[in-house]
């Protein structure tokens, strides 16, 4: 056995399935995951000391790279002064500030440690502001793991076949009602249907959590003019978009104003960081001004704090989103030029440092689009390229990410691996 099937063996001992969230246990693609030791820039090396050109980037967050040197230092330094108080600093105001200025949606920002629980909040919130109780969610998106939003929900969810989770009690799984992605038609009827009692939509908009799939600008609208004549609160989950598809997010590529918003993943720079935030009106009804109750012992962690305004000033430079679109983008149409040649049904698409590429004819629309592509494809593919050094994120149902560290020669060097594969499992 080498080090990472001992440590796999190891690891089962003690932790469930020996990881601590499930995709890491590559169930959909099969064989052993690897155990990471370290990651510089664009690589991670393993157990074994293989070295991985990274495209997961521990599932979005690091749109810098691995060990960024400033983001380090900036992480070192809070360190010395303390880990956490769990009192107010003067870090998490500047933070707020920053994101309040990135993203004019958001009036007001409350930090968290996770996705989920700024979805979690998020959803209280919409329906302690509105007094409704529904919500309406699009299947095949993830929106971390609370209670009501584990109903037909995307990647891990997805891989292992479970549409939904056990432990969820069925009064609670009622009030989340699921629509397709992208269906205007649906949406509109089931609006006129029950309008009134809807406290919100949540939405991906990107989704990022079965592969990646665009919302189309008629899907976007109609949701934007039916909450808002219906009196519901939109919800944009940006927390893998976020400050990964644009400075301004997917909303500033929208052109639309979400009431609330949440993000996650690259606004904590690779620590414990998440965030919700919104309209003023809305966020004033949480505690202590209002009566939605929401807290954390950890919130606003000094250290997570100190890695996010990093990476945000980093990535706020000029020309940086520009600069990665164009890196992705080579990736993407690298890999399609190589379908071409080697006869491999394909297609692939990336919006800033997030792509998403598929074992089908067309750029998938909705879950259905993404389940008819081919998988077991998908499997050999992933394999073939971890064998080549070049670690993708082990399930069909994940987009891909890009960080500023992947140099001409990384992306070269993928492709090259690629066209090997393409050929193998023809
Ligand atoms: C990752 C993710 C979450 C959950 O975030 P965690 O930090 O894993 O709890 C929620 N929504 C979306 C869109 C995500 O990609």
């Amino acid at each position: 056995m080498n080090q990472n099937q001992q440590l796999f063996a190891a690891a089962q001992k003690h932790i469930p399935g020996g990881v601590n969230s499930p995709v890491r246990a590559f169930g959909s693609v099969g064989g052993t995951p690897r155990f990471f030791k370290k990651g510089e820039g664009a690589y991670v090396w393993d157990a074994d000391d293989q070295r991985y050109i990274d495209y997961v980037g521990s599932w979005g967050p690091l749109i810098l790279g691995h060990t960024h040197p400033k983001v380090l230092e900036a992480v070192i330094q809070a360190a010395k002064n303390g880990m956490s108080f769990g009192a107010p600093t003067a870090a998490e105001v500047e933070l707020a500030d920053l994101i309040c200025e990135m993203l004019p949606s958001i009036e007001q920002v409350r930090l968290v440690s996770s996705g989920t629980e700024a979805t979690m909040s998020a959803i209280r919130l919409a329906r302690g502001f509105t007094g409704r109780d529904k919500l309406v969610k699009f299947e095949g998106c993830y929106h971390g793991h609370a209670d009501s939003l584990l109903v037909k929900a995307g990647s891990g969810l997805l891989t292992f076949g479970n549409p939904s989770s056990a432990g969820v009690p069925a009064s609670v799984a009622a009030d989340t009602l699921v629509l397709p992605y992208n269906d205007v038609a649906a949406l509109e009827a089931l609006f006129a249907e029950m309008g009134d009692k809807i406290a919100a939509i949540i939405v991906e908009p990107i989704a990022g959590n079965m592969n990646m799939v665009q919302a189309s600008p008629e899907f976007v609208q109609a949701m934007r003019k039916l909450t808002e004549k219906y009196g519901a609160v939109l919800i944009y989950d940006e927390v893998m978009t976020g400050f990964r598809v644009d400075l301004h997010c997917t909303q500033g590529l929208h052109g639309v104003k979400p009431d609330l918003t949440c993000l996650g993943k690259v606004v904590g720079g690779g620590m414990p960081l998440a965030a919700f935030g919104g309209r003023s009106d809305i966020m004033s009804k949480l505690a202590p001004l209002g009566p939605v109750y929401q807290a954390g012992t950890l919130s606003g962690n000094p250290v997570a704090v100190a890695a996010g305004l990093a990476t945000l000033k980093l990535i706020s430079e000029d020309g940086f989103f520009n600069q990665l679109s164009i890196q992705t983008k080579k990736l993407c149409d690298g890999l399609i030029q190589i379908a071409k040649e080697t006869n491999t049904v394909f297609s692939a698409q990336s919006t800033g440092g997030m792509f998403g590429f598929y074992f089908s004819e067309n750029i998938p629309q909705s879950f259905a689009d993404v389940m008819n592509s081919d998988r077991s494809k998908f499997n050999a593919f992933f394999h073939g390229m971890l064998e080549q050094g070049i670690y993708l994120a082990p399930s069909a149902f994940e987009a891909g990410f890009v960080s500023a560290a992947h140099s001409d020669q990384d992306i070269l060097f993928t492709l090259a691996a690629a066209k090997k594969v393409f050929m193998q499992i023809k």
